[in-house]
């Protein structure tokens, strides 16, 4: 293809709101351009490379089994009613009615499309198992779309769903899925790992994220420096160190501690270490309570292990500081589990339980005459003891998981901090929709049963960003050979001496009959805007035509990733970028 008809515009500057490299280049490089915020255009480069990130998943689908088909977009509310996600999926739905006032969303994901098309097809044991997939524009109302097509409100996703007869089965296509995601992220030629991750309000017991590692990740990941065990921070498991002590309780003892806000005054003003520190924390769930939680000075709450802990779905929030005031009486900084009273408080539109009944760390376990906030502004206690003096709800896993940390699944490595794109996933569902929605075939021995699913995700769009932040310089993408939108770029110099011209004619020839794909520079501008246009767009192969070469017949093939230049006849440099595509497959 000839660049000046690719309709490719480089820019110099990368907009003001694009904050990761990835999303510069791509932007720079004349890849997309942004409609409204999250929602882009993809330009012909995009395209190119999006379409091989769909052929990689389309051979290792197909392989083993899978079907492909595409479902609408638009999708009637009555259809989210029954799953119970109309309201449940909450703000990222898009609503929107027709002219006959009725409601429809845009899909974000389409368990129920899928289910519905499932259980209207399926009636008997033979009729399964199944797994189909599609190839799709999805809407999600993100709250911050970010980071190009990182984060987008409209991105383009694969999802496919598995329907089986029992979990065994249904658990197998799970296992044979995960091996496809293996492949294909393989063969996309990505640094990723596995991670064990939070089923979040999909449902369904197991489930694992496919992370790109790069340092841009929106997701915190620990990975053991000994097993194999990688996880997502969310979830991530830590050890109980449990102490003992011979100590006697002592008597409660208030003390003053005025201008000490933080856990590091605290520790600074008593001499106290911070892990030898206790402080509490409170928030609110979605199911109107309020919750106290207490750990050690220098661990953070995870939201999500507490989201678990509680049996609900969504990470309880923290409490404001005025609304802390009005559950303790005190200011955060001051507040502590002694005293509190189970009551009802009212913020804003909605009325919560308070509990007086404490959620603890496993680490504060065995823990004697702490220090905490006396619920008076200024004021703290020591001596405060477990059951004594609060009432303990019980002992969890509630805390956050810090690189060195041993490891919570082998306990002898260390857990390492990665950031992470999360590309893909994989869910084992249950019967979380088939129940909902009535899907079932009826067995060998003619009796009803539910329909055991799957759900498994690629962000198709995301991938080929995440494949940029991890294959880039300071000059620009280097793409790896699987998604490159181009094989070979030429940039050919004299493109109006017709010598210079024949070379690139011949040599374009040579490597298409051969199955490259080859982008030609043929627009009439300097070598100097040539090659870093190149570099900042990034195929794997440059090859520099000009006149002073061809009458030497010389031309130059530059290797994009490590700036290696190679002279070499026309006819060798044909050879050379057939040989070096072929094996960087
Ligand atoms: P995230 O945690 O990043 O919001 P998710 O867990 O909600 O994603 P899934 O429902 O698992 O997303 O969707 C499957 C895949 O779709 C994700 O693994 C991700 O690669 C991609 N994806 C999800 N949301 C977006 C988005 N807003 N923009 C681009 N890709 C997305
Ligand atoms: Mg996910």
């Amino acid at each position: 293809m000839k660049w000046s008809q690719a309709h490719i515009f480089t820019l110099r500057e990368a907009p003001q709101d694009a904050e990761i490299k990835s999303h510069q280049l791509l932007v720079r490089g004349g890849f997309i351009r942004k409609l409204a915020p999250g929602v882009h255009t993809y330009q012909h480069l995009a395209l190119r490379a999006l379409r091989k990130v769909e052929k990689i998943i389309r051979d290792e689908l197909d392989a083993v089994g899978c079907t492909e088909v595409l479902m609408p977009m638009v999708q009637p509310k009555e259809l989210w009613e029954e799953s119970g996600r109309w309201e449940m999926y909450g703000d990222l739905l898009l609503k929107m009615q027709n002219r006959n006032a009725q409601w429809f969303c845009l899909g974000p994901t389409h368990e129920e499309v899928i289910t519905d098309l499932v259980r209207k097809d399926v009636r008997s044991y033979r009729d399964l198992p199944r797994n189909l997939y599609q190839i799709q524009t999805k809407y999600r109302d993100e709250i911050r779309p970010r980071f190009g097509l990182m984060r987008g409100r409209e991105f383009i996703m694969k999802d496919a769903y598995s329907f089986d007869k029992t979990s065994t089965d249904a658990l197998k296509s799970y296992d044979v899925m995960y091996a496809a995601y293996k492949r294909i992220f393989d063969r996309l030629g990505l640094k990723y790992r596995i991670v064990d991750a939070d089923a979040g309000n999909i449902g369904g017991s197991q489930t694992h994220e496919f992370q790109v590692l790069a340092e841009a990740g929106e997701d915190h990941l620990m990975a053991c420096d000994t097993c194999e065990f990688a996880v997502n921070i969310e979830i991530a498991p830590v050890l109980v160190t449990e102490r003992t002590s011979n100590e006697a309780l002592k008597p409660i003892e208030k003390f003053p501690t005025p201008n000490l806000k933080t856990i590091a005054d605290l520790a600074k003003s008593t001499g106290l270490a911070e892990t030898e520190l206790v402080k509490t924390m409170f928030f609110k769930t979605e199911d109107n309570r309020i919750v106290t939680v207490i750990l050690r000075g220098s661990d953070e709450v995870n939201a999500v292990k507490l989201k678990n802990a509680l049996g609900i779905t969504n990470p309880p929030e923290l409490l404001g500081e005025k609304e802390v005031f009005e559950f303790t009486g005190a200011h955060p900084g001051s507040c502590g589990p002694h005293g509190l009273q189970s009551k009802k408080l009212t913020f804003g539109k909605f009325q919560y339980q308070a509990s007086d009944e404490v959620y603890v760390d496993q680490n504060l376990k065995g823990c004697q005459n702490f220090i905490v906030g006396a619920n008076q502004d200024d004021q703290h206690l020591r001596g405060v003891n477990f059951d004594r003096d609060f009432k303990v709800k019980g002992y969890f896993d509630l805390r956050m998981a810090k690189a060195g940390d041993l490891c919570g699944k082998c306990g002898k490595g260390h857990y390492q901090s990665h950031r992470g794109i999360e590309v893909g996933h994989v869910f084992y569902l249950g019967t979380k929709y088939s129940k909902t929605l009535q899907a079932t075939y009826l067995d060998i021995e003619g009796k009803s049963q539910l329909i055991e699913m799957g759900c498994y995700g690629i962000g198709v769009s995301r991938t080929m960003q995440a494949a940029i932040e991890q294959c880039h310089d300071a000059d620009g993408i280097s793409w790896p050979v699987p998604l490159a939108p181009f094989h070979v770029h030429v940039c050919l110099l004299d493109a109006s001496d017709s010598s210079c011209a024949k070379v690139a004619d011949d040599l374009v020839k040579k490597l298409e009959a051969a199955g490259l794909e080859v982008l030609v520079d043929d627009r009439d501008e300097r070598p100097g805007v040539k090659f870093k246009d190149a570099d900042l767009i990034g195929m794997p192969l440059r090859i520099v035509i000009g006149k002073k070469g061809v009458d030497k017949n010389e031309i130059e093939v530059v290797i994009r990733k490590t700036k290696e230049k190679l002279a070499k006849s026309p006819t060798d440099a044909a050879s050379f970028a057939i040989e070096w595509i072929r094996t960087h497959r």
